[in-house]
């Protein structure tokens, strides 16, 4: 239920209204914007009805939310949630995503794995202009023979790469043990095979860092909403959506990038959506074509496979860049976000 203040609400008047409702139980979201104030109840909200409150003076109006996602949802949140990748850190440049101006780039390889290949993949993204490095190091490899990351030490070589070039990094969190390694990781991925790991969500949610969810392989819109949920639930409502391709009845690309869920999730959701062309169509030469398509639509940010010899990578070789296709495509990208009147 979202119960909407007056604009004349004082903030002893909502104050009180909040700690009523906490002493009935509910959890109650608080959502502050220029004009008014929206406050958000969680929990079961069915045996009470929204008409008792339109009693009260600095009730504007009450009313159920259908939707099972709350503090995902916008009727909870009005205004779009920005957040901040990478702040605080002398030496590192912070970006922030969903402010409707910018388009985030997180480009690198899609595993790291040594140390000469992700300090060049890192300086080549940088060159080129990207504003988040991304490399796993703990890799859902769907064969256990395949390789498999370099784990911790993989963590420890992103962190030089941010030392060297000031860019935010991003990888994979595959169980909520390895989390004492992602102490100076600044975005969090939880990947498409764990976007209903409900335990892993919930550990990421303790904590502060930004989180990346990708939708699952055959995740619906509403479940991907639901694992947003978990996390902002759990206390850390820097959650970013990614949208990386589902699959379909038809397999002439790796999967399917399904570039309608960024006007829905951006018509639902107050949150960020990251769109994957990478991992969505899984060819090289068709990145560049749905990475532009993806701006157009109006992503708040892509993530970009990039590694500089492709054909020697140990992980989805035929998808990442090379760097001389990644500037290209850096330039066409800045194009196609001019005339959204935004900047990469
Ligand atoms: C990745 O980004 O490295 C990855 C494994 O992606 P996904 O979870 O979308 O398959
Ligand atoms: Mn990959």
């Amino acid at each position: 239920m979202i119960i909407t203040l007056k604009k004349e609400a004082t903030q002893a008047q909502t104050d009180g209204l909040i700690a009523s409702l906490k002493e009935k139980g509910f959890g109650v979201h608080v959502s502050k914007g220029e004009s008014m104030t929206i406050l958000g109840l969680l929990g079961d909200t069915s045996k009470v009805d929204p008409d008792d409150f339109l009693g009260m003076d600095i009730v504007e109006k009450a009313e159920r939310v259908s939707a099972p996602y709350k503090m995902a949802s916008r009727a909870f949140h009005p205004h779009n949630t920005v957040i901040e990748v990478g702040g605080g850190q002398a030496g590192v440049t912070p970006c922030t995503i969903g402010d409707g101006k910018s388009v985030v780039i997180i480009a690198g390889p899609c595993s790291v794995e040594n140390e000469e290949q992700i300090m060049d993949a890192a300086r080549a993204v940088k060159k080129a202009g990207a504003t988040i490095l991304r490399g796993g190091a703990y890799k859902p490899r769907t064969s256990p023979y395949s390789f498999q990351g370099l784990g911790a030490e993989g963590i420890k070589l992103l962190e030089k790469a941010k030392a060297e070039t000031g860019l935010p990094i991003c990888t994979e969190l595959m169980s909520a043990s390895e989390l004492k390694y992602f102490e100076n990781v600044d975005m969090i991925q939880i990947g498409a095979r764990n976007f209903q790991n409900f335990d892993l969500l919930k550990e990421v949610g303790k904590t502060h860092k930004p989180v990346l969810l990708k939708r699952g392989l055959s995740g619906t819109i509403q479940e991907l909403l639901m694992s947003a949920e978990y996390i902002m639930a759990n206390g850390n409502e820097n959650v970013i959506l990614c949208e990386r391709g589902i699959r379909t009845f038809d397999g002439y690309t790796r999967n399917c990038l399904d570039v309608s869920a960024v006007p829905y999730l951006h018509k639902y959701t107050h949150l960020p959506v990251v769109l994957d062309p990478s991992h969505a169509c899984g060819i090289r030469w068709m990145v560049g074509t749905l990475a532009c398509s993806s701006i157009a639509a109006g992503a708040d940010g892509l993530e970009i496979e990039v590694h500089c010899n492709p054909e020697k990578a140990l992980s989805d070789a035929s998808q990442q860049l090379t760097p001389a296709l990644f500037e290209e495509l850096m330039d066409k990208m800045r194009k196609y976000a001019a005339v959204e009147g935004r900047t990469l």
